[in-house]
């Protein structure tokens, strides 16, 4: 049976996140992960989307809406979450990918830093690491579970690089690389 992986593009519906530079977030996760959904069904892996345009699914309010998307990861039993996520911050020099997890030294730390490397090194970003986090959807998966923070609307040459469509197709390339690499090496 194939592996199966939990695709979450963070925000949408009336929940947009972060805006930068003119680049909304829910818009840069939406394009990225259904890319890298395909990227990972061109693998062979069996990917489900929790939204795949930019309202379908999302309910009000933001916490249920959270809850319901790593509900439906376990309902369908799923092998790996992988959420999308774009970052700002108030420093408009802040710039770089992080991925976050529930708990450090665990799968999903070592699932992340794979898809770290890879993205590191296909684009040339900056390595923020990966972190922990008390995040609803990482907390209510029973699956290991990243939340990957693609880079930084804030800063204006990372908004330029999340709001080229090239770019984004790197950038899934990358973590579906990330998470071929990581379930490879686990067998
Ligand atoms: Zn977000």
């Amino acid at each position: 049976m194939a592996v199966k992986i939990f695709i979450d593009a963070g925000h949408g519906g009336p929940n947009p996140g972060a805006v930068g530079n003119g680049v909304i977030e829910q818009d840069v996760n939406l394009s990225v992960a259904t890319q890298l959904a395909d990227d990972l069904r061109a693998m062979g892996y069996d990917v489900r989307e929790y939204r795949t345009t930019p309202d379908e699914n999302v309910i009000s309010p933001v916490a249920a809406d959270l809850r319901k998307r790593a509900a439906e990861a376990n309902d369908w039993g799923a092998d790996y979450f992988i959420s999308i996520h774009t970052n700002s911050s108030t420093n408009p020099a802040a710039n770089g990918i992080e991925t976050y997890v529930y708990r450090l030294n665990s799968t999903s730390a070592r699932l992340a830093r794979s898809i770290m490397d890879a993205a590191t090194a296909a684009l040339g970003i900056k390595d923020n690491g990966v972190r922990q986090a008390n995040f609803s959807v990482l907390r209510n998966t029973n699956m290991p579970a990243v939340l990957v923070e693609l880079g930084y609307l804030s800063n204006p040459t990372e908004a330029l690089n999340l709001n080229s469509s090239a770019w984004r197709a790197k950038i899934a390339a990358a973590i579906a690389e990330g998470i071929n690499n990581f379930i490879i090496n686990s067998r």
